[in-house]
């Protein structure tokens, strides 16, 4: 892979639709030390097996003749080892133009940077769907100045109004409910802590089901053998750990599929019980 190629999309079908992974680009981190046990502060273990990396990944579902994004990838709010989807796009022969529908899991950048190049919307039809919950966090009128905000979040703020308002100048974003439906087929749970409307957002097709989980997982080892630990980037730290165990939870009880946007490309597999703990078996065709 060199830097202006993307990683091949990963397709594949859930009921009648098909999805397609994108691999938006790599978030370069000493993940080991970015985790966390329910507290602001490193764990006393750096986990020297953890990844060194992240993938970004976004995905694309075709479906009843509509296509429909769930996230956008970081676009050119992370340098240069992001923003590959317009090219996997053009490769695929996919036109940004031709997207019906965004929906978001939550406002971080590397979820919706995409969503603009230059200030400008990168998908020129598409009506974006939001969280009411994580709208209200980020978008509010004064938002910047509520006590919460420290500086950190100011800057996501900043970020979050560059990535949506050329949606909302032209009327495009539509709120849905935290825990209701978004679009036929889809359906959204709160799974907050990551960010304060952190979503599960739920697609159904023909009998099948798959659950774009968003950041409710970083990386694939150590939070499946311990769903307690979180990790710098959540905003409320026990909270994350909580809404993880949920999930966790769910669909290893439902047995269905999950995509994950920091899961190794293309983040795509179930989550299987392993004695006390959980392991993510990825998914293979
Ligand atoms: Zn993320």
């Amino acid at each position: 892979m060199t830097d202006d190629r993307s990683l091949t999309p990963f397709t594949f079908s859930v009921g009648k639709a098909r999805i397609t992974v994108f691999c938006d680009g790599t978030l370069v981190a000493p993940v080991g030390s970015l985790y966390r046990l329910g507290s602001d502060q490193p764990t006393p273990e750096k986990f020297p097996d953890a990844p060194g990396e992240l993938s970004v990944n976004a995905f694309l579902v075709e479906t009843d003749g509509r296509k429909i994004m769930i996230d956008t990838g970081s676009g050119a709010f992370f340098g240069p080892d992001h923003g590959k989807l317009p090219i996997a796009f053009e490769e695929l022969g996919v036109s940004t133009d031709g997207i019906d529908d965004i929906i978001l899991t939550h406002i971080h950048a590397d979820h919706s940077g995409g969503l603009v190049a230059d200030g400008k919307p990168v998908f020129k039809n598409a009506k974006l769907h939001i969280g009411k919950t994580e709208a209200a966090f980020w978008l509010a009128d004064g938002a910047a100045d509520a006590p919460h905000a420290t500086e950190k979040v100011k800057g996501q703020i900043g970020r979050a109004h560059a990535a949506i308002d050329p949606y909302e100048t032209e009327n495009r974003v539509t709120l849905f409910e935290d825990n209701g439906d978004i679009l036929p087929g889809f359906s959204a749970s709160l799974r907050a802590g990551h960010t304060p409307g952190h979503l599960t957002i739920r697609f159904e097709n023909n009998g099948e089901t798959i659950a774009f989980v968003g950041d409710i997982v970083h990386g694939d080892s150590v939070q499946f053998a311990n769903p307690a630990i979180t990790i710098d980037f959540d905003y409320d730290q026990p909270r994350a750990a909580t809404a993880r165990a949920a999930a966790f939870t769910q669909a290893a009880d439902e047995g269905y599929l999950i995509a994950a946007t920091h899961l190794p490309f293309p983040g795509v597999g179930h989550i299987r019980r392993d004695g006390d703990h959980y392991r993510f078996e990825a998914y293979r065709k």
